[in-house]
């Protein structure tokens, strides 16, 4: 495995696409002091995942992106992609020729690619790290680190040493279990916790239980006794209704018959109506009969009371007036007979 290519994209003084090419074995890069060697390396840093911007020499991570110069406005984005050769499979991954690609834009938004194929910071590390590269890894040795290197106790160097030996993954997942372990002791301690709580909790609850069973047949008796209350107001209530029904039903025959008899009351006044208004005109003949009756009778008791003062007359005055003409007397008997035919004639009528 070795660095083939590394293009820089408006990376610090890097403005222009450059891309820089190695051939495997040692590679220098000469200039003068600020002429952009360092800037190189720190693009190595870069693209394989740096977080640091100090350890870029910069005061924010946004400082990478090309700032500008006299001659040359600022740039928008800052571009890094490095090409590794894989062919001896040192990388995790099964293409003999990796490229991994940085972006970082002056908005803030950040980009990471393997092969052309965006991706996380984490899948780079990863692929990275199995192979001794990356963050950390003491694969880049900056200006003034020789130094720190040369002068550390024997117990830095030891790490030193076992960093660049690829150890320092292997502590980091020991690190890493270590501390899955005691979070796992954390929780195993709370459960037991959990488990005497729940342990002191359980003669109580299994009280509480037993006064719950117990409630529950109550309500169970509440229930039945409520359904057999019911049941018993149900049948009262039939009953009546029942009841109801048939009177109702009485009333109902009564009421038909009531108004048949109504009916023929009406239809026998109406008869009769009718015939007080047929008899009307015999009643009003009939009235005038009685008048008449009633007039000849006075006629007839004026006449018998003339009679019989006649008579009485008659009788003194044969006795008083020995002298008076029997012709006379003959002619007033036939008129008085005459007269008594008229009143008989008349009485016949009126009694027809
Ligand atoms: P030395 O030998 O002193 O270490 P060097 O050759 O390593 O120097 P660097 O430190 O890599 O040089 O480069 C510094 C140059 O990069 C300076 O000229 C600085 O102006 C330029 N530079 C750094 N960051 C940016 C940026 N964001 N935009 C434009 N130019 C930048």
């Amino acid at each position: 495995m070795h660095l083939k290519t590394l293009t820089l994209r408006g990376f610090k003084s890097f403005a222009s696409a450059t891309t820089l090419r190695f051939e495997p074995g040692v590679t220098c890069v000469v200039g003068p002091n600020g002429s952009g060697k360092s800037n190189v390396v720190d693009a190595l840093a870069w693209v394989m995942g740096e977080q640091g911007a100090k350890s870029l020499r910069g005061g924010k991570m946004e400082d990478v992106i090309f700032a500008g110069t006299s001659g040359r406005p600022p740039l928008g984005r800052a571009e890094v992609s490095l090409t590794i050769d894989n062919t001896d499979g040192a990388l995790p991954i099964d293409y003999t020729e990796v490229t991994i690609s940085r972006t970082l834009f002056r908005s803030g938004g950040s980009e990471y690619a393997i092969n052309g194929s965006s991706c996380r910071l984490l899948d780079i590390q990863d692929l990275l790290s199995d192979s001794g590269l990356g963050r950390e890894m003491h694969v880049i040795v900056g200006q003034g680190q020789l130094d720190a290197v040369l002068r550390a106790t024997p117990e830095d160097r030891r790490g030193f040493i076992e960093e660049a030996a690829g150890v320092l993954k292997h502590r980091k997942r020991k690190e890493k279990a270590l501390r899955k372990l005691d979070a796992m002791q954390a929780n195993l301690t709370r459960l037991t916790d959990l488990t005497a709580e729940i342990r002191r909790q359980l003669g109580p609850l299994g009280k509480q239980a037993e006064v719950a069973r117990r409630a529950q047949g109550i309500q169970a008796d509440v229930r039945d006794a409520r359904a057999r209350l019911l049941a018993d107001d149900l049948a009262q209530l039939t009953a009546s209704l029942e009841q109801e029904i048939a009177d109702e039903t009485a009333l109902r025959a009564r009421l038909e018959h009531v108004e048949q008899a109504s009916t023929a009351a009406r239809r026998r006044l109406a008869d009769l109506e009718a015939e007080a208004a047929a008899a009307a005109p015999e009643l009003s003949e009939v009235t005038d009969v009685w008048y008449r009756l009633s007039s000849v009778r006075e006629r007839l008791r004026g006449t018998a009371t003339l009679a019989g003062e006649r008579l009485r007359l008659l009788g003194s005055a044969v006795d008083e007036a020995p002298g008076r003409d029997p012709a006379d007397l003959e002619a007033q008997a036939v008129r008085a007979r005459q007269a008594e035919a008229e009143i008989a004639a008349e009485v016949d009528v009126a009694r027809a």
